[in-house]
């Protein structure tokens, strides 16, 4: 389904300033799939702008793969108040859209567990499963999906900011 910028699927809707959509090379074959647009990306209207953003472009920056190669997008849309964490319902609403950012993609990859879960449809502990791929039916194709680390993870946590770079890295020597 084509992304609605005035979309009323879930009660995301009522306290957002507005819908972020994809950005980067929407044409990529790959995509970097996150949680939801917080604050700042929910008043510029783009992805990955804030703090946790800062971290992404540095490691892709550290990795030698620019930002504008890639499709960037999120589980939902819209910015769920306070941060929290999108729930079931709001991410069911949206997955239509998110099916269509990804339909014609080789690889997603799944940063942090909200994304992971999202598409997998299972509990991940992303600790344990970073860095592995597997793959998921998506309308009738078979996608692969590589997990790993939310970029707000790699702020304090020095492990994940490794295993988000492995994956940018794996990202660049397969695709770039
Ligand atoms: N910004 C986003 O766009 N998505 C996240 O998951 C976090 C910050």
């Amino acid at each position: 389904m084509e992304l609605d910028l005035q979309c009323l699927r879930c009660r995301l809707s009522e306290k957002r300033i507005q819908v972020v959509p994809p950005s980067g090379d929407l044409l990529s074959p790959v995509v970097f799939v996150g949680e939801g647009p917080g604050e700042k990306e929910d008043q510029r209207g783009m992805p990955f702008v804030g703090r946790a953003g800062k971290m992404l472009d540095r490691l892709l920056k550290e990795e030698g793969l620019a930002r504008e190669r890639i499709m960037i997008t999120n589980t939902v849309k819209c910015r769920p108040p306070e941060n929290r964490r999108p729930l079931p319902d709001e991410m069911h609403a949206c997955f239509p859209y998110l099916e269509q950012e990804l339909a014609d993609k080789q690889l997603i990859v799944a940063m942090g567990r909200t994304a992971c879960e999202n598409l997998l449809g299972r509990a991940v502990k992303v600790g344990q499963e970073a860095n592995s791929t597997t793959s998921i039916n998506l309308m009738g194709k078979e996608k692969q999906v590589l997990l790993t680390y939310h970029p707000s993870a790699c702020l304090y946590n020095l492990k994940a900011r490794e295993g988000l770079r492995a994956s940018i890295r794996l990202v660049r020597e397969r695709f770039y």
